[in-house]
């Protein structure tokens, strides 16, 4: 009989897994890695997830919503014959990521990223027998992130996966557009993301309310220092562009060859896709900073700056330059302290004491407690930092629109630490007596 099991992700942020099943075959809805720093304390460790999840044999097939580490992080230790599915984009991105992350890491996973097949927006594909699945685009802070429409045993499910409205994408009422082109007749169960659930509490002095806010008060704090150090992850693109659109035209935009190539290839994505002015080249800032000595990777990072409507030109910098004109550095923490020498940190001791700022953008939960990253915490150093960030995740009212708009019959909240409360929240009540919550491991006959 056709069903749904979460295989990990009911209760818990990150680490997600969702199997929709004919119950001949299957398809696995995300393999996710555990939050860095939580995978001890986990009811199901990283360890576990591939003999729980493939530890049978019915046909399978892996589609993954979008490149975050917890909703792909396992890709590895799925068995070779088991197909995998992405978007286009997310996968020229781990293109650049993945080997990025692997470098001191035995398992290379760029194979297995060459072996996942891209699904489009809008088009239905059948991953096995007896399933279909229709990706609809959305709007999240992981460029290229899916929504999926499901058809199993005359069924419709719609699987959230993590999404917003406020960023880029979701710009001019997207999310209903796609919603009411793309989800045909009702839905049966929506399998919803619930992040912000257990977050309310960041939502006030330390979030903006949307990336474009988000650009307006970064271009405010960079008009009151020379070096401008940004903390912010090297995929969240978003905020990349409207940090990059907001540099005041004095100072230089400068980041690594890594983030340049990361940032390029999505720009010229989203040219091909078309009306998302946030994502091209701006005549104020024609020529993005590059640290470091060109070597033979520049080839292909200023083959794409050079393909462009608008061509995007990169340049190497030189400490001089950077002192004489100040900047805006796209900054990361360094993993491997005893390993390398981060340029990042060796230019904030240069430069930091001479009307430098920090600006952290990422979630604060990195900052303390349970998730706290040492990392991180060495490149603040104790330095005064400013929080400019919005959330990734949909706020409540996005979530009730998403309700109302699919009216499904069963609702069941995921990607939560509290799907208990799902049905008492205000904004949920009309809908209370839909949710259904159901944990890890517990099988759901579609015939509900
Ligand atoms: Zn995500």
């Amino acid at each position: 009989m056709a069903g749904i099991m979460i295989h990990r992700g009911s209760s818990q942020i990150g680490g997600c897994c969702t199997e929709i099943s004919t119950g001949e075959s299957r398809i696995l809805i995300d393999f996710g890695a555990n939050l860095p720093g939580t995978d001890e304390t986990a009811e199901t460790k990283d360890s576990e997830m591939v003999s729980k999840v493939f530890g049978e044999s019915r046909k399978s097939a892996v589609l993954f919503t979008h490149y975050h580490g917890d909703h792909y992080g396992l890709f590895k230790k799925i068995p070779e014959d088991i197909p995998m599915y992405i978007g286009s984009l997310a996968k020229d991105i781990l293109r650049i990521l993945v080997p990025y992350l692997d470098r001191e890491e035995k398992e290379k996973g760029l194979p297995a990223v060459e072996r996942m097949s891209t699904y489009k927006a809008g088009k239905w594909i059948t991953p096995v027998p007896g399933i279909q699945v229709r990706p609809l685009y959305v709007d999240h802070s992981a460029l290229d992130a899916y929504m999926f429409c499901i058809k199993v045993s005359g069924k419709t499910i719609l699987f959230t996966g993590d999404f917003r409205e406020h960023g880029i994408v979701g710009q001019e009422n997207r999310l209903e557009r796609v919603l009411n082109a793309y989800v045909p007749g009702p839905v049966d169960v929506l399998i919803t993301e619930g992040t912000m659930l257990g977050r309310t509490g960041e939502i006030g002095n330390v979030l903006v309310r949307s990336e474009q806010e988000l650009g307006v008060e970064a271009g405010k704090l960079f008009q009151q220092h020379k070096y401008n150090f940004v903390l912010v992850s090297s995929t969240n693109l978003d905020s990349i562009m409207e940090f990059y659109h907001h540099t005041p035209r004095r100072l230089r935009f400068v980041c690594d060859l890594y983030q340049a190539l990361i940032m390029i290839t999505a720009m010229r994505d989203m040219e091909r896709k078309g009306s998302f002015s946030q994502y091209q080249p701006s005549k104020q800032h024609p020529v993005v900073w590059v640290l470091g000595k060109p070597d033979s990777r520049w080839a292909m990072l200023r083959k794409i700056g050079d393909s462009m409507k608008n061509p995007l030109w990169f340049r190497s910098v030189t400490d001089e330059e950077l002192k004489r004109d100040g900047f805006v550095l796209l900054a990361r923490k360094n993993t491997y302290p005893e390993i390398y020498l981060s340029p990042f940190e060796a230019l904030r001791d240069k430069f930091f004491d001479g009307d430098g700022q920090i600006i952290y953008s990422m979630w604060n939960g990195y900052l303390k407690g349970d998730h706290a990253d040492k990392d991180l915490l060495r490149f603040i150093g104790g330095h005064p930092y400013q929080v400019l960030h919005t959330s990734g995740h949909a706020y409540v009212e996005t979530i009730a629109k998403v309700i109302k708009l699919a009216n499904p019959k069963t609702i069941i909240p995921m990607h939560t630490q509290r799907p208990e409360d799902f049905a008492s929240v205000p904004e949920f009540a009309p809908y209370h007596d839909r949710v259904k919550v159901i944990r890890d491991g517990v099988w759901l006959p579609l015939d509900i």
